[in-house]
């Protein structure tokens, strides 16, 4: 256990404790998943210093990318398109007002060190940018212990396409085509799939070689994603590279038939690309067939602006089938669900030769889902994956918002609970006028096999068994 008696936070960021388990118990390579620690120059630079493997890129090439101000240098250098912004961070009002003046309204206001949609605000004339920027520096400051805001200009209606890329330790360097991560909540991802449906054959080589030149030019290691946002005319613009895997990487490795996660630490590991186990000797082995899409089963409850809910789940039955995958977290029945962790349960990814067979499968998927004793968004899912203007490929990150019957919400009859709460209820209480509750004297004494409890299963075929008949 790491952090007994921390709160959940310093639990997570608990570096030292980590690294000290982890010498105890002579590990090797730490993968550090896609939470808090996944972008954390500090924990990787300590395990390096411990002996331990990053399973990631360096310490050097996450200061680099990890910093959006930073990241957008890097770009800039590699000769590809960022959307018109600061080139530093801004502190004065009257940077801003100049900014304002070159490129106009709206304008987007950005943590340099933010993540997860968090940390952003959009200004629609002068008064919105002067008080957003005071706002966005504190908000900055107490989300990521960093003020550092900087500017662009605010695009319309985006696309959000992002590539991924994976590089060795050799300086082999590939990608894994595009995700659209468009379907968003206050900037934030809700469902992705893969390929995109908008761009051309065309597009999707100058995107990848995109994605390619602003990751070579740090001669970067392991997985990372590099973010672009398509505006309405069809160009697009760097926003950001993530160095570490994604949450929504699954649908990646549906559509290549690639293990991502394995392929990370087969190259911490040391080994090129090319090497049989990993055996992607140059990027025309990678290929991509059919389409996916991933949607996050959280507690967010819809009806009550997307609040998290928690309790214990008094009932959690998945789905399963053919093109299903699900990438469980904390959720079985009788787990309980804290306000102190992120709401996300289960990720469910399904796969189809086409986009709408992959919906068609993720409908299913949701709606064989059984989640009880705490609400969750599957009714608005259900929604999404159903919704003509998705089936289409058309959604753009304002979709959500435009589309307020998404919000319409089937509400879950919850039979089987009810029947189970009416049988037991009836065995116990009785039914006035039909069944009668069971006097103490009626109640019969239950029987128990006459098994020694002490003794293990024996490993070999049951001569013994605790079956009786
Ligand atoms: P984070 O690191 O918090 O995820 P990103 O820079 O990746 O932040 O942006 C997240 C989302 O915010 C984008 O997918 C997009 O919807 C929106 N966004 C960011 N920058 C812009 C911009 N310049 N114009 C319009 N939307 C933007």
């Amino acid at each position: 256990m790491i952090g007994k008696g921390k709160s959940p936070i310093d639990a997570y960021l608990g570096i030292d404790e980590i690294l000290a388990l982890a010498l105890k118990r002579d590990v090797d390579a730490i993968h550090p998943g896609y939470g808090f620690l996944s972008e954390n120059a500090e924990f990787a630079e300590k395990c390096e210093a411990a002996g331990i493997t990053f399973i990631g890129p360096t310490a050097e090439m996450q200061r680099r990318l990890g910093d959006k101000v930073a990241a957008r240098k890097v770009a800039m250098e590699a000769g590809v398109p960022v959307v018109p912004g600061t080139e530093e961070p801004v502190e004065h009002e009257e940077d801003a007002l100049i900014f304002a003046k070159n490129y106009g309204y709206p304008i987007i206001i950005k943590a340099a060190a933010g993540g997860g949609g968090r940390g952003m605000r959009v200004a629609n004339n002068r008064k919105e940018l002067i008080e957003g920027l005071a706002a966005a520096r504190s908000e900055a400051q107490a989300s990521f212990g960093n003020p550092a805001v900087f500017l662009e200009r605010y695009l319309e209606n985006p696309k959000h396409i992002e590539v991924q890329v994976l590089g060795d330790s050799h300086g082999n360097l590939v990608h894994f085509f595009e995700r659209d991560c468009s379907i968003q909540r206050r900037h934030q991802k809700v469902v992705e799939f893969a390929p995109s449906l908008c761009i051309t054959p065309e597009m999707r080589e100058e995107l990848c070689s995109a994605a390619l030149k602003i990751a070579g030019h740090v001669g970067y290691r392991n997985a990372g994603t590099v973010e672009f946002l398509l505006d309405q005319e069809g160009n697009f613009y760097f926003i950001e590279m993530n160095p570490r895997i994604q949450v929504e990487h699954t649908v990646t490795e549906m559509i290549t038939g690639r293990n991502l996660v394995q392929t990370q630490i087969l190259v911490a590991e040391g080994k090129p690309l090319s090497d049989p186990e990993i055996n992607i000797p140059n990027q025309a082995a990678v290929k991509m067939w059919g389409y996916a899409l991933q949607c996050r089963i959280t507690t967010e409850d819809p009806a009550n602006n997307f609040a998290p809910d928690f309790g214990i789940l008094k009932a959690y039955r998945s789905s399963a089938g053919f093109g299903v995958r699900l990438d469980a977290g904390n959720a079985f029945t009788g787990a309980q669900i804290t306000p102190h962790y992120d709401s996300l349960l289960v990720k469910v990814s399904a796969w189809g030769l086409t986009f709408d067979e992959a919906a068609r499968i993720m409908h299913r998927s949701l709606q064989e889902f059984r989640i009880r004793g705490v609400k969750t968004n599957i009714s608005f899912l259900e929604n999404v994956v159903t919704h003509p203007v998705f089936l289409n490929g058309k959604c753009d990150t304002s979709f959500i918002e435009k589309h307020p019957e998404l919000l319409q919400l089937r509400e879950k009859k919850d039979r089987a609970t009810k029947v189970l709460n009416f049988i037991g209820d009836v065995i116990v209480n009785g039914s006035p006028g039909i069944i009668k509750p069971l006097k103490s004297s009626e109640l019969l004494e239950a029987t128990v096999p006459d098994v020694d409890f002490t003794k293990s299963r024996p490993a070999a075929p049951a001569t013994y068994s605790w079956r009786r008949g």
